[in-house]
């Protein structure tokens, strides 16, 4: 263990400068347009428009905010129910109970590990039983893989229920011939420092309805009627892209795809040099779907490895190695003791992914030396354990 001061530490998932991003940030600041208006928040929004192929995209100052306008969009408000995937971070739920709505939790599922259909329909049910339909459903597209859409979308057509997609950590995956994003009423992007590209902090919220982008433009900054004087009759909010932040967005979504293709590299790096271990299981990518593989996930089975996810993140620390464990599920969580869940049939698979599952640094400017590096130190750790057991 002497030797772990000399070693580099290796993260997560870091930014990734591309070198494009100076250019904008410089034109902004020489043409003093640095606040919340100027030519690179409206390029950045029509990239992400065409990217996208949607009707109208609004730069933010956060995903978090971003799932916050939708909500209000919808008019989710004091006593309604919003239904969220639980397997997530919990910027996804937040901004529910800033509306003083109450967040009910569904479960995932196996193929995906994004929200389960059955448990979605069970909920659905138990909701029209009990008279109180959800006013939204905030499906989560987990570690960049998109949730199984269509069949979700058809639960929710039923229902004539809103969803808004929170394809935070999804930029560029897709299901079928559409992009993470743009399943849902409203898609939210994350540019959070960790994300696949960032604007070292930001995001986006994605309108299928092209007249609702105006509106939120209006509410994302303080909601000034069309007045000289500041005339307010509504409550906004601080939330749009400073200018410069969107000149870094501008200089990232030129790399996006290279972005992906490595991020996809990595994974199929893992899974060359560890799959063959017994006890270990990566994230499955559905069919017909592409994963911009955000981030590695595996899950260990600790009857044959003789050792727990846990343990792993911790072996790697101890080698200056930054690896987590999967999301703790929100109906897990101190802070939402007490609030509705709806399992998988008869499984909590949320629990149990988080309980036998683990993130590997997954960054796309991790160096083939530094993921060597990782995978050594997971095999020697497996190894190990099997011997002395
Ligand atoms: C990162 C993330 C968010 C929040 O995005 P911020 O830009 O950090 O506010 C929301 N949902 C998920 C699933 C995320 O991973």
């Amino acid at each position: 263990m002497g030797n772990v001061q000399r070693k580099n530490r290796i993260y997560l998932s870091p930014p990734h400068i591309s070198g494009l991003e100076d250019q904008y940030i410089k034109e902004a600041i020489e043409t003093n347009w640095i606040s919340s208006v100027g030519k690179n928040i409206d390029c950045f929004e029509q990239q992400l428009k065409l990217k996208l192929n949607a009707p109208d995209v609004v730069a933010v100052s956060s995903g978090t905010a971003a799932i916050h306008l939708a909500l209000r969009l919808l008019n989710v408000k004091d006593g309604d129910h919003v239904f969220c995937s639980s397997l997530t971070f919990i910027a996804s739920c937040n901004p529910v109970i800033y509306q003083g709505a109450t967040p009910i939790f569904i479960d995932s599922e196996y193929d995906s590990w994004c929200m389960s259909p059955e448990a979605l329909e069970a909920a659905f049910e138990n909701a029209k039983k009990n008279n109180k339909l959800p006013k939204a459903v905030i499906v989560v597209d987990l570690y960049g893989q998109v949730a199984k859409m269509n069949e979700i979308q058809a639960i929710c057509d039923y229902y004539s229920v809103p969803i808004i997609e929170d394809a935070a950590e999804a930029l560029g995956s897709s299901y079928g011939d559409k992009l993470a994003g743009t399943f849902g009423q409203f898609g939210i992007i994350s540019f959070n420092g960790n994300k696949i590209i960032t604007t070292s902090g930001g995001g986006a919220l994605i309108c299928q309805n092209g007249h609702e982008g105006e509106k939120v433009r209006f509410l994302a900054s303080q909601a000034k009627d069309p007045a000289l004087y500041y005339e307010h009759s509504q409550i906004g909010y601080n939330y749009r892209m400073s200018n410069i932040l969107a000149g870094i967005g501008r200089g990232q979504l030129e790399v996006l795809e290279d972005r992906i293709n490595r991020r996809r590299r990595i994974f199929e790096t893992y899974v060359e040099e560890l799959s063959t271990i017994p006890g270990l299981y990566f994230m499955p990518e559905l069919e017909k779907s592409k994963s911009n593989r955000w981030l590695t996930a595996l899950t260990v089975n600790e009857e044959i490895t003789k050792i727990n996810a846990l343990e792993l993140v911790q072996i790697l620390a101890n080698e200056n190695i930054e690896a987590r464990p999967v999301w703790k599920p929100m109906h897990l969580q101190p802070v939402f003791k007490n609030i509705p869940y709806f399992q998988h049939k008869d499984t909590d698979v949320s629990r149990h992914l988080f309980e036998t599952g683990i993130c590997l640094p997954s960054g796309s400017n991790l160096t083939e030396d530094d993921q060597l590096r990782v995978i050594e130190t997971i095999k020697k750790a497996i190894r190990y354990q099997i011997s002395i057991a």
